[in-house]
C-alpha cells in the first residue's frame, strides 16, 4: 500500500485561518512576548517566523532581544516584568538558552497562566494528570495531525519514539487522555525495532536521521515524524526513511511539511487560549 501523506501545512494553514476569525470576534488583541537571548541563527530564523504567523493572526507580537551575556538575575527580572505586565497573554523564552544560563530555572519563573510554550511544572503536572492547563505545542500538533488523519486512538497501541520533555513525554500524556495504550520507547529501550513493529500509532521524537526503517512499521500503521535532521548535504530528513516507511503506513507525515508548520500555529492557539481564560472567557 502507499501511505495517505499527512500534510501539515494545510492543517496548519487552516488552524491559522480560524484562530485569526476567532481572534477579530474578541475585542481585544492578544499579546504574544518571546524572549530571545543570544543569537543562535536557528531561534532568530524561528522567531521571526513566530513574528510574522502571529500578525497575521491578530496577535501582537512583542520580541524581546537580550545579548548572549545575559546573566541568570537580569533574564529573570524580564521574565517577571512580563508576568507583571497586564498586557501580556504569552511569553515564550526561546530555547536553546545560551551555555551557562540554566533554563529550568528560567521556565519555572513563568507565570503558568502565560506560559504558552506549556513547560513550566505546573502545566506540566496540569498534563499528567489529565486537568486543563496550556500544552505544549509540538505534542498538540502532534495530536491535531492525527485527528485530522481521522485516526482511532481508544484502545489503540501507541509507541512514542522519545522521553523529552518538549516532545516524547507530553505526546505520551495527550495519547494515553485519548485512551491508546502507550510504550515510551528511548535510547535505553533493548529492541526499538520490535516496539515500533507493534505500533498502531507510531510517533518518532528522536533527532536521528531516517532511524526508523520500513522494517520497524506495522502493516497500517499512521507514522507522525517530529524529528528535524539537517544533512551533511543540506537536506533535511525526518527520524522516519518516509518513502521507504510510506509503502507499509496507511498514513504518514512528511519532513519538511508535516508536524513542522504545526508547532508555530499551536502557539498561536495557546496564545488566544491563554488570553481568554485570563479574562474569565470560554477558551473551546
Ligand atoms: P531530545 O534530544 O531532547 O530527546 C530525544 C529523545 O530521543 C531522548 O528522550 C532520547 O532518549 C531518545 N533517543 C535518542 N537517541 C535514540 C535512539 N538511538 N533510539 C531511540 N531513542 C533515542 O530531542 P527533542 O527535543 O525531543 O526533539 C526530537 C526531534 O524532534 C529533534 O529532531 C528535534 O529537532 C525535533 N523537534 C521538532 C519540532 C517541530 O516543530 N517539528 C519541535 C521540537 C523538536
Amino acid at each position: 500500500m502507499t501511505a495517505t501523506l499527512i500534510d501539515g501545512r494545510e492543517v496548519a494553514a487552516t488552524l491559522r485561518r480560524e484562530l485569526a476569525v476567532r481572534i477579530t470576534t474578541v475585542d481585544f488583541s492578544p499579546v504574544l512576548a518571546v524572549v530571545l537571548v543570544g543569537d543562535d541563527p536557528a531561534s532568530a530564523v524561528y522567531v521571526r517566523n513566530k513574528d510574522r504567523a502571529a500578525q497575521n493572526a491578530g496577535i501582537t507580537a512583542r520580541t524581546i532581544r537580550l545579548p548572549a551575556a545575559t546573566g541568570l538575575a537580569e533574564l529573570l527580572s524580564v521574565v517577571k516584568s512580563l508576568n507583571d505586565d497586564a498586557d501580556v497573554d504569552g511569553i515564550l523564552v526561546q530555547l536553546p538558552l545560551p551555555a551557562g544560563l540554566d533554563s529550568a530555572a528560567v521556565i519555572s519563573a513563568i507565570d503558568p497562566a502565560k506560559d504558552v510554550d506549556g513547560l513550566t511544572p505546573t502545566n506540566v503536572g496540569l498534563l499528567a494528570s489529565g486537568r486543563p492547563g496550556l500544552v505544549p505545542c509540538t505534542p498538540l500538533g502532534v495530536m491535531k495531525l492525527l485527528a485530522h488523519a481521522g485516526t482511532e486512538l481508544r484502545g489503540a497501541r501507541a509507541v512514542v519514539l522519545g522521553r523529552s520533555l518538549l516532545v516524547g513525554k507530553p505526546v505520551a500524556a495527550l495519547l494515553t487522555a485519548a485512551d491508546a495504550t502507550v510504550t515510551i520507547a528511548h535510547s535505553r529501550t533493548r529492541d526499538l525495532a520490535a516496539e515500533c513493529r507493534r505500533a498502531e500509532v507510531l510517533v518518532a521524537a528522536v533527532g536521528k536521521p531516517e532511524l526508523v526503517r520500513a522494517d520497524w512499521i506495522a502493516d497500517h500503521a499512521v507514522v507522525i515524524d517530529v524529528g528535524i535532521n539537517r544533512l551533511a548535504d543540506g537536506r533535511l530528513v525526518g527520524d522516519v526513511a518516509t518513502a521507504e516507511c510510506a509503502a507499509i503506513a496507511s498514513a504518514i507525515t512528511p519532513v519538511p511539511g508535516g508536524v513542522g508548520p504545526m508547532t508555530i500555529a499551536c502557539l498561536l492557539e495557546n496564545t488566544l487560549t491563554a488570553a481568554l481564560r485570563r479574562r474569565g472567557l470560554p477558551a473551546g
